[in-house]
Formats: structure tokens, sequence, C-alpha cells
């Protein structure tokens, strides 16, 4: 695909790596390009970074055709900068895309246009410890009229965030609420695509949960209330009585790459990993009973994030005392080594941005 460079004649001073908050400073370009029936996937441009300026009728605005992705680039040691699993990305954003009714991008088409955007802003990846290039494709349904039916013209944009470690204080435990009445997802709706409708039904807990005191929410299931999903954005695992329990992906679940790389991690390693249903009763009883040793909630901006209290029903439940678990320091070291190429790379999971 021809992508077309038009140069940012103003580039910006790159900020200082302690300045880095989360996704609030941007480089100096970004990838577009356009979809329509008639011509497919076109017009691919990397452009001086800018306003987008979108119809007031597109479908975005009125009726939420919006999907994204998140991923890192990671400046190693020596100086070189490379992706973790991008390719995991573009096969989660195509099934997006398809339960969507977006336009998918071939995944070799999605490959090319993300390593020539990520190699036009790679001396954006910062080097501090912790700090990483974060990465955001999105798409979105951009038909110009109110009309209710399956886009016939799509954007597909990517912009890339240098992002500070997100333990600057250390690994500290988070507080989780277990939300009971609303619910993030239900079975044959959009919880296993990654679209922006689903954070935006998710807003309303966490705010209560953060009014609380808590970080995040843990999900329960649409139907029953019953099954745990997921906790906030992330994942979420649990070391129940030496085994390792997460949430099946069961439809309402969004696939993490995380969550798939730890559970990798974990087989290999011989550690016992089940996927499957797991109520909150059985929690409760593993809580009460001391056999919950750890839990962590897992995603690509914490990439392991301790879980040191839950609470349910009013009910406050310690997890391992407060403190972070051997296996999740574990995982965390393990991961974020292969990501920042200070342990090596046996799975064969990150690609070098040239
Ligand atoms: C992105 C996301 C995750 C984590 O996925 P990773 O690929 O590991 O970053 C988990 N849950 C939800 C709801 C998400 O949007």
């Amino acid at each position: 695909m021809e992508i077309k460079f038009i140069k940012n004649e103003n580039p910006a001073v790159k900020p200082d790596a302690s300045t880095l908050g989360f996704g609030k400073i941007f480089t100096d370009h970004m990838f577009i390009m356009d979809f329509s029936r008639e011509e497919g996937w076109h017009d691919a441009r990397i452009v001086p970074f800018e306003n987008l300026s979108i119809h007031p009728a597109s479908t975005v605005l009125h009726y939420g055709s919006e999907i994204f992705e998140g991923l890192k680039a990671y400046r190693r040691e020596d100086g070189t900068v490379q992706m973790f699993r991008p390719i995991e990305n573009i096969r989660r954003m195509n099934n997006s895309a398809e339960r969507l009714c977006l336009p998918q991008i071939p995944e070799d088409v999605a490959m090319e246009v993300l390593m020539a955007f990520v190699s036009s802003e790679k001396d954006w990846t910062p080097s501090a410890p912790g700090t990483s290039l974060y990465l955001r494709p999105f798409m979105f349904g951009n038909d110009e009229s109110l009309g209710v039916h399956a886009v016939h013209n799509a954007t597909f944009v990517i912009i890339a965030s240098p992002v500070g470690s997100y333990y600057k204080e250390g690994i500290n435990p988070v507080k989780i609420m277990i939300e009971d009445e609303d619910v993030r997802a239900v079975r044959g709706g959009t919880g296993y695509a990654k679209c922006g409708g689903n954070y935006a039904a998710s807003n309303r807990a966490g705010e209560r949960a953060e009014k609380k005191g808590y970080s995040q929410v843990l999900w329960l299931d649409g139907v029953e209330r019953k099954y745990i999903e997921e906790v906030g954005a992330m994942n979420v695992m649990f070391k129940i009585a030496g085994e390792v329990v997460t949430p099946m992906l069961s439809g309402s679940i969004l696939p993490g790459i995380t969550r798939k790389s730890i559970i990798e991690l974990l087989k290999r390693e011989g550690v016992k990993i089940t996927e499957r249903l797991l109520s909150i009763d059985e929690l409760e009883a593993a809580m009460e009973n001391g056999t919950l040793e750890e839990a962590w909630g897992c995603g690509t901006a914490a990439v392991v994030s301790p879980i040191g209290e839950l609470c349910y029903k009013g009910v406050k439940y310690p997890v391992n005392e407060g403190k972070i678990g051997a296996l999740t320091q574990h995982l965390y070291d393990t991961l974020t080594g292969v990501q920042w190429g200070k342990v090596e790379d046996t799975f064969g999971w990150t690609v070098e941005v040239k």
C-alpha cells in the first residue's frame, strides 16, 4: 500500500520523561486512511498531528460505530525499539470490526501501515525506566447521513503518545469494588469487541467506586450477576489454593493479549492455569477460608496490577495482606522484561521497529 508522507515542519520539543502521564502528549504525526464501499481502503497517509474534521451527521457521533486498540513500542537498552505482539492487536481489531459492521483491514496491510507509522514516530519512544510509546489505532463509521445501517464509509487512524511509567511510586496493590448493579456487557453483545461503547456503559459504576475510594470495579456477568468477568478495563486472574483461575472467554469478556501471554507463560512454566467460569460465591468462599492467595488485573497499560482488597456487598476482604504476591511479581518481572528487552524473548513475541 502506498503511504503518502507529509512532514510536520514544526516538530514539538520532546517532553522530559518526568512530565509524561498517560495519553496527554502526542507525537508530531498521525496515520489516516479512508474506506468506502466503492474504493475499499485508500488514501493512506502520515500527516502532521491535527484535529480531525468530520461531518456533524457522521455515523460515529450518533450511533457509536467505533473500535480501538492499544499497544506499545518499547525502547530497549541498546536503543532499538520493539512492539509486543502487534499481530494480535490487528487480529483483535478485525474481530471488533466484524462485530460492529466496520470494514476489516487485511492483516498484511494493517501491519505495514502500523510499522510505517511507528517507524516515522520512533524517536518519540522515551527511554526512562517504565516509559513507552503508547499506540492507539482506532476506526469509526463515517457516513455523512443519519440513516441507520451498516457503515459504507469509515476512517482508520493511528495516534501515538509517549507515556510515563505506570508504577512511578512502585507497584501498589489496588482496592477493587465488586459491582452487582451495572453490567459492562452481555453475551451476544459487544463485550468481546474493543469498542468505545463498552467504555461509555461502564463509566457510571467506575465513578461510584471511585467516590468510595476504590480504583476500579470487578464486573459480574450481565445475566445472573454471578460469574466474574473482568476488572475495570483489565482481565482478572486469581490464585486459589495454588492454582491460577481466570474467567473463560464467554463472549462478554475482552480477549486481552496480556491475559493470553500470561496463560502461555504459566503453561510453559508448569503452573496450573484454568480458564473456566468462576462464580462470586466461589471467590467469596475462597476469601473467607483463606485459599485466595493472590489476585491481579492484567492489560497493556499496567501489565499486571495486584489487587490488595476486594469489597463485596459492603464487606472488605484483604488479599495477601494487601501486598503484591510472589507469582504476581514474577509475572510482572517476566512480561516487562520481555517487553523492554531485558529478558530473552523465547516466545518470539517482540517485533523490532526499523
Ligand atoms: C483492552 C482491554 C483489556 C486488556 O487487553 P490487553 O490486550 O491485554 O491490553 C481488558 N479488558 C478490556 C475491557 C479492554 O478494553
